[in-house]
């Protein structure tokens, strides 16, 4: 018995919505339900799984625009991000449309998170970790006992988050990322927002920006 995850990319962007699960009580949740919906909640009941809530990295449209649908048919938790990107979240209505996105409203989440909050899996225990400079309000998820790290678009396979954006911030994403997550053991598998899986200890060797 483990923690189980299968990614499933969704919307344009091809963005990584991760479905984790605890294999043993079968309760699951999603990361970053950028749209999709109903090929989310089928890979959902296919595994006999008990979808409790919807963890968010950052508010940008690939990650959170099925928030709004997914929520509507389901009474479960949104969890995250920072309430930095609250102002990302608020520009939905615009930005799904300029993306040619399906429209969503803004939305409050169920509870913001802050470095050093906890979120389980069933018996699996997720650290928050506050990482901005991709946008000011990102969280990671990070499972010790799993090895296993959500990243959003913090960290990909030899690359990094662009900073490009409104309130982005290169060195305070660089920073963090030394800081927070270089420091973690090598073998921790990470689950980069977009593309391929990689390991810290993969990143530590070959990521160029860092
Ligand atoms: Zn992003
Ligand atoms: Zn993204």
């Amino acid at each position: 018995m483990a923690l189980q995850f299968e990614i499933l990319p969704v919307t344009p962007f091809l963005q990584n919505c991760t479905l984790i699960w605890d294999e043993e009580s079968k309760e699951a949740v999603l990361t970053d339900v950028g749209g999709e919906v109903d090929r989310l909640l089928e890979e959902v009941a296919k595994r006999g799984l008990q979808l409790k809530a919807v963890w968010l990295t950052h508010g940008h449209v690939d990650h959170v625009s099925g928030v709004v649908d997914l929520t509507a048919r389901l009474d479960i938790q949104v969890l995250g991000p920072h309430p930095d990107d609250d102002f990302w979240i608020q520009q939905l209505p615009q930005i799904t449309q300029a993306y040619r996105f399906p429209f969503s409203p803004p939305f409050a989440p169920t509870r913001w998170l802050a470095e050093g909050d906890s979120l389980s899996v069933g018996r699996y225990r997720f650290e928050v970790l506050h990482i901005p400079g991709h946008t000011p309000g990102h969280v990671v998820f990070y499972c010790a006992d799993a090895g296993l790290l959500v990243a959003g678009d913090v960290l990909f396979l030899e690359s990094i988050g662009r900073t490009d954006f409104p309130r982005g911030n290169h060195a305070d994403l660089i920073g963090n990322i030394h800081g927070k997550l270089l420091i973690l053991p090598e073998d921790t598998r990470v689950i980069t927002g977009h593309g391929a899986m990689t390991t810290i200890g993969h990143e530590k060797r070959h990521n160029p920006f860092l």
